[in-house]
Order: C-alpha cells, then structure tokens, then sequence
C-alpha cells in the first residue's frame, strides 16, 4: 500500500470561533436542524454563517434523512438499499426554523433517494414553498440529485420557487464510474443542469467539481467546457479531502496557485462566478456570491 500524501500547509484550519459562530450555533441546537456544515466538519462554517462583507449568511441543511441509496467512492455518508420513508413534517418544520433563525441564504440538499418514485423532489419543492410562504426575502438554492435524469422531478424543483438549481457534476468524465456511485453518469448530469435552465431561463444554475483524484488540466477544462454548453452560470472548484481510510486516496493536492488559475479560467469562460480554491466546497459562502454576482 502506497503511503497516505502529507496534509500541505494551506489545508490545515483552525476551529472556528467568533460571536456570530457561536450564536448560530446555539440557535441550531435550539431549532433540532442538522447542518452539513456541522456534520461534516466543513473549515468555512466561519465564514459561511459569519455573512462577510454582505452580510449574506450562509448555511447548508439536509433533508430526506442521513442514509443515502448510493455509494460514491468519495462520500462519508452511510448508505442503505431502503433508508427510512421521509419525515412528512420535515418541510413545515424546516422551514420555520429557517425563517426564525434569520438566515439570508439557505442551501438545501439531500441524500439520493432511488428509493422513492419521485427521487424526494415533492419534499424539495415543499421544502422551498414553505420557507418562502414563511420569508420571502431568503434566497434558496436547492443542491438536488441526478433523480436517474427524470425531466419530471426536475420540473418539480424547477417550478417549486427557488433561486439557485444546483447539481454537482463531482469529477471529469473519464474518472467519474470511479468516483461517484455507478448509477451517475457524466453526460445525465449535464443533461439535469441542461434541463434546468432550458426550463426556465431566469434561474441560475451551478456546480461544483472536486480536484485532486488524478483528473488532467486538459480534462478539467472539457469540463469546464461542457458545463458552459449547458448553461451552467456558477461553478465551484475544491479540494477533494478523504473521508476515511476506505475511501478514494488523494492523488494530489493541488495548490492555491492552480486553483486561482482556475479562478481565471472560469471568469474569462463567463461564468457568473467561479469560487476556486483548496478549501471551496460547493456552498461556499453561496449567499455572498449570489449577492455579489447580480450585483455585477
Ligand atoms: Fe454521498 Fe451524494 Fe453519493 Fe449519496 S449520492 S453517496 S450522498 S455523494
Ligand atoms: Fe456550510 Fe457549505 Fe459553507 Fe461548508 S461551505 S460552512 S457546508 S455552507
């Protein structure tokens, strides 16, 4: 077995702290909502809940429950064939939590339910209804699965009110039966973000590849390429980090310099905004971005 690579200097991050970071997480253990920006330990939950120079908190909470029905090589989540029905309470309570805890940019996403007919599209939807009914100021972006290309259950979040419709391509295509779960395909991804936009032009869509799994430049930039032919307005580019031991090693960890290289890249491609860097994930101050892009 090969030896694990050495963590580089820029990946190692102090716990955040500060009022605001600590007042938002009081809050939440009032509220019984479950962050990914806890569970996963994410190093921006400083900056992300801390709002920046908007002021556009930010945070990440899950629906459909902590079981998902795939198993991509790089994802710490646990996995089940028929993870538990979903909590039919969970969109009203959500979203009341949401508009009392005074976010102003919330991203909801979720496990892959294969399981349910319409892939948990109709909870999505719910979801951002209600949090909208509740508070129509705060801005939703939906990080939805490929729902296995189904045009109907994209429709369904499409038309459910939201903001931002995100779906994470993860990889180049020629790594992707390697890195993510064999029933997501790189071309039915495209073809979700596609669908999206053709559905309704005035919504922003996004998404977000991880570096360092052994992808070329040549490949990031075909990527790059087939996300812009199919709409995409926002991009993210990150580290991938291993989970744990049984999972994806590291090939590289690619350094910041070639992430702002990236950085270049996407805004001379014309991308509304293109967030690179070692430790950028794909909600990444979310809400700061969208803030500043249609502020451009
Ligand atoms: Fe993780 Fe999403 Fe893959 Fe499920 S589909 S294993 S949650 S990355
Ligand atoms: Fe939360 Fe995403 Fe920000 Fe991490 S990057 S703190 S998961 S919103």
């Amino acid at each position: 077995e090969s030896e694990r690579l050495r963590l580089p200097p820029w990946l190692k991050t102090n716990i955040p702290t500060g009022n605001n970071f600590t007042r938002i997480r009081d809050e939440l253990r009032k509220l019984n909502l479950h962050t990914v920006c806890e569970e996963a330990r994410c190093p921006n939950i400083g900056e992300c809940w801390g709002g920046g120079q908007h002021g556009t908190a930010t945070a990440t909470i899950m629906l459909l429950g902590d079981t998902c029905t795939r198993g991509c090589r790089f994802c710490s989540v646990k996995t089940a064939r028929l993870p538990p029905p979903p909590d039919p309470n969970e969109p009203l309570n959500t979203a009341s939590a949401i508009a009392s805890w005074g976010l102003d940019y919330v991203v909801l996403t979720s496990v892959d339910r294969d399981d349910l007919p319409d892939g948990g599209s109709l909870h999505f939807a719910e979801t951002v209804r209600e949090i909208k009914r509740q508070n129509s100021n705060i801005l939703v972006e939906c990080l939805v699965p490929d729902f296995r290309g189904d045009g109907s259950a994209v429709k369904t979040i499409v038309d459910s009110g939201l903001d931002v419709f995100a779906h994470n391509i993860e990889t180049v295509e020629l790594l992707t039966p390697y890195v993510r779960d064999r029933r997501a395909h790189y071309r039915q991804s495209l073809k979700v973000l596609e669908s999206a936009k053709e559905k309704n032009l005035n919504l922003l869509t996004k998404s977000s590849i991880m570096l360092g799994l052994g992808e070329t430049d040549e490949q990031i930039q075909q990527t790059l390429n087939d996300l812009h032919t199919a709409g995409v307005d926002c991009i993210t580019l990150g580290q991938y980090m291993q989970p744990t031991k049984r999972h994806l090693k590291v090939v590289e960890y690619v350094t910041p310099a070639k992430f702002k290289h990236w950085e270049e890249v996407g805004n001379s491609m014309g991308f509304l905004y293109t967030a690179s860097g070692p430790l950028v994930r794909s909600s990444y101050k979310a809400g700061e971005f969208f803030i500043s892009s249609i502020l451009k």
